[in-house]
């Protein structure tokens, strides 16, 4: 089937890692929410799709080449402007040849601009002894500085699902709180098993990231922004 399809492309491309337009079309495809994405490959090209996207766009280096996009310096958010992603696109297709000399020919995607929200990470690791294992965290300094995440092994239940949740130190930020609303945990719970679903259905799925994930406030759901699937 579809996701099948793009494995072989993936591996007529010598790599293992699926490139995030990819990855996240591999979860639009397990009924997952991810921004309109569209591939370009000349400024002109990006302009039409921003244009059919709409305003505001975010702009990504597309490559087989390069896994972490903002080391390249290719991620540009909150273009509002035909010039502002001509300007973009040239920008982000320079960084990349400075970041990474051996590849010929990069792309850009024109995504559409999520609006702001709870940053939240999902990992998918398999584990010699334990076998698929699955991390869960706040985004930004919780997980990087704090490294405040809950790892359980799959399957999972819709109640160890919820446990996640309330295990992280970070978890008030989640719920109710003073002028704070509840954040959309159903949809998330709903999100999570989405991917334990394509672990559980595709064993060469090795290593799963999706970081960030922007959750709402609820009955808002969320939208994945970056994903990150690698075979085995
Ligand atoms: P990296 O490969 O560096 O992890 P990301 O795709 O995660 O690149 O983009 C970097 C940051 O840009 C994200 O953490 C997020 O805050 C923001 N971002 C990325 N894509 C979008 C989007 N479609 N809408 C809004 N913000 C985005
Ligand atoms: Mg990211």
């Amino acid at each position: 089937e579809k996701i099948q399809e793009i494995f072989r492309v993936v591996r007529a491309n010598n790599s293992n890692v699926i490139p995030e337009v990819f990855s996240k079309q591999i979860f639009e495809y397990a009924g997952v929410n991810i921004p309109k994405q569209e591939i370009s490959s000349t400024e002109d090209e990006a302009v039409y799709l921003a244009k059919k996207i709409g305003f505001p766009v975010v702009l990504k280096i597309h490559s087989f080449q390069i896994v972490h996009k903002s080391d390249a310096k290719g991620v540009l958010v909150g273009l509002k402007s035909s010039d502002e992603v001509r300007e973009g696109f040239r920008e982000i297709i320079q960084n990349a040849a400075i970041y990474n000399k051996t590849s010929d020919k990069f792309q850009v995607t024109v995504q559409e601009m999520a609006e702001p929200a709870t940053e939240i990470i999902i990992g998918m690791k398999r584990d010699e002894i334990f076998g698929p294992v699955i991390l869960f965290g706040l985004g930004g300094v919780w997980v990087e500085v704090l490294k405040d995440v809950s790892l359980r092994v799959l399957p999972l239940t819709e109640r160890d699902v919820e446990l996640m949740f309330t295990e992280i130190k970070g978890t008030s930020l989640l719920e109710k709180f003073r002028g704070n609303e509840a954040r959309d945990l159903a949809s998330l719970k709903n999100l999570i098993f989405q991917l334990q679903n394509l672990v559980l259905e595709f064993p060469e799925i090795n290593e799963i990231d999706l970081n960030p994930v922007f959750l709402y406030e609820k009955g808002h759901g969320n939208i994945v922004v970056d994903a990150r699937i690698v075979l085995n």
